[in-house]
């Protein structure tokens, strides 16, 4: 079996900078792989597109260009707050720290995490761009199980049972 879309893919991999002494971003083990439903679009293309074909026991070893992951850091992705607008919003003073993320709601409802970078007496700096963006990334890792898809798994888009949704 090889993976193609609508299969339900089992992973071990690690995850980190594609750049010398690279940070480790994430990783997972044997026994709590990653698993998803390859070929939906809920993951980053080119992430399937370098495991289509493999099958169980093979290893995998590529980058992604930031680009083409969480995209490039936006200079023009900061903005300034007040101060008093997040207090009234109900954030205490104690818990406003550099380097915070704060959930901001824009006007179409939908959450933005921001990252807290200056912070003066009366206003906060904020960096919307995803924390990801502008880091190349480095995969490695092995297939550890490929299996057809439930029908509701297709219907839900999601995996059921071990590593997926339990419903
Ligand atoms: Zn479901």
């Amino acid at each position: 079996m090889t993976i193609e879309n609508k299969m339900v893919v089992s992973v071990n991999y690690q995850l980190k900078e594609a750049k010398e002494n690279g940070a480790l971003i994430e990783q997972t083990s044997k026994e709590q792989p990653f698993t998803f439903l390859f070929g939906v679009g809920n993951l980053l293309p080119e992430f399937e597109a370098n495991l289509k074909g493999k099958k169980i026991g093979d290893t995998f070893d590529f980058s992604i260009k930031s680009a083409n992951a969480y995209g490039e850091t936006d200079p023009e992705a900061v903005g300034e707050l007040p101060v008093k607008m997040l207090l009234d919003g109900g954030l205490k003073q104690e818990e406003l720290k550099l380097g915070m993320m704060l959930p901001l709601q824009d006007q179409a409802g939908n959450v933005h995490q921001a990252k807290v970078i200056g912070i003066t007496e009366e206003m906060v700096k904020v960096d919307l761009n995803h924390p990801m963006a502008g880091i190349d990334l480095h995969f490695t890792g092995e297939v550890l199980a490929i299996r057809a898809a439930s029908e509701s798994e297709i219907a839900h888009g999601h995996v059921h049972g071990p590593g997926g949704h339990h419903h």
